[in-house]
């Protein structure tokens, strides 16, 4: 990874620096960063004769060679000063959360709207609805392009970012279009790395946020992260990382809830760790205290379907979404758990 002196490297500069590293059979990614933007090596970038010729330019700062698997995303790299702006949140400096419905149904476009004024009431930082549904069956509702013109009508109204999964090359265009804030990839497509790379090409230049599922059947939490290192190193640090729930599960629950290994990834990376208590538990009245499990393990915030009349819902939504009060009560427990997260890490260091 290099790291030049000034916020970023000229044209020149740049041309310079692509010239030495694809000699020595590499590729160089910019990945725009908070602080600076930075110049991902990749390929094998311990070729001491190419990273001396590197460093012998006067425009580099260093040449940091990350020892980890996933050396974008590594809690070691560069980009733990990166910071995510969603609508009015800096992630990590308060709670985010993401409400809305599981589906969005574009035969009633008004519950939509109303869940959307409901949730910016409730204290919600941004607005979930899922515009294309991953459905176990072929004969379920997959949801179609016309509901895009709904979310983005609730986020005309509300001014609330909207968070969308995308599954395929179609509705990442139509979404991309839309200027949708957030693209969530879904716990299906997690390991779908044509699409995450595919995801993170396109995404490099609009600034668009990626909320990336942990796969149903993932084991190692290294996987999560390596696939998030696909994005990153196509070209967007903007990815948040979302437990969701795997397999085998417990009984009783949808998933097994997995908001327990947010400690891990927040010690292996610098990626925000966005926890969904909706699908890892699968039922909304066990949802509040999932929620609140997640911010005690220390998550960022949670993605959590919320619904008008959750029984008029469609998708998840009659039997998973909490209402907007609940909602507004449990982001009072979230701002609360957060209050004693910071005091608690405030007297380990008066301790320590
Ligand atoms: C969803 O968020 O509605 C969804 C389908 O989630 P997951 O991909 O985690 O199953
Ligand atoms: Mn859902």
């Amino acid at each position: 990874m290099i790291i030049p002196k000034e916020s970023k490297l000229t044209a020149e500069q740049l041309s310079e620096v692509k010239g030495i590293v694809e000699e020595y059979g590499c590729k160089l990614q910019t990945i725009v960063g908070h602080h600076r933007t930075i110049y991902a090596v990749l390929g094998e970038e311990r070729k001491t004769i190419m990273v001396n010729r590197i460093l012998g330019l006067d425009f580099i700062d260093r040449f940091d060679a990350v020892d980890s698997p996933f050396k974008l995303m590594d809690i070691h790299s560069e980009l733990s000063y990166h910071k995510l702006k969603i609508g009015s949140v800096t992630v990590g400096e308060e709670p985010l959360i993401i409400a809305g419905h599981c589906t969005v149904d574009p035969k009633n476009p008004n519950l939509f709207i109303e869940t959307a004024h409901a949730v910016k009431e409730a204290g919600a930082s941004a607005l979930r609805g899922g515009v294309w549904k991953p459905r176990t069956m072929p004969y379920s509702f997959q949801g179609e392009d016309s509901s895009i013109e709904i979310i983005l009508e609730a986020r005309e109204q509300t001014g609330l970012p909207i968070d969308t999964e995308v599954m395929d090359d179609h509705q990442l265009k139509v979404a991309l279009n839309a200027k949708v804030d957030i693209l969530q990839v879904g716990a299906r497509n997690a390991l779908n790395y044509s699409l995450l790379r595919k995801i993170g090409e396109t995404t490099q230049e609009s600034g668009t946020a990626v909320l990336l599922k942990r796969s149903i059947g993932m084991g190692p939490i290294n996987e999560f992260i390596a696939a998030a290192e696909y994005i990153v190193a196509a070209g967007n640090a903007d990815v948040m990382l979302c437990p969701r729930g795997t397999q085998p599960t417990i009984d009783g629950y949808r998933n097994y809830p997995d908001e327990s290994i947010t400690p891990i990834l927040k010690e292996r990376t610098w990626a925000p760790v966005i926890v969904d208590p909706s699908h890892s538990v699968g039922r909304a009245h066990y949802v509040p205290s999932a929620a609140m499990a997640a911010m005690s393990y220390g998550a960022d915030g949670i993605v959590v379907e919320t619904h008008i009349n959750p029984k008029v819902g469609i998708g998840d939504d009659p039997k998973q979404a909490i209402r907007p009060d609940d909602l507004k009560q449990l982001i009072s427990g979230i701002n609360e758990i957060w209050e004693i997260r910071k005091n608690y890490r405030a007297q380990k260091i008066a301790v320590g």
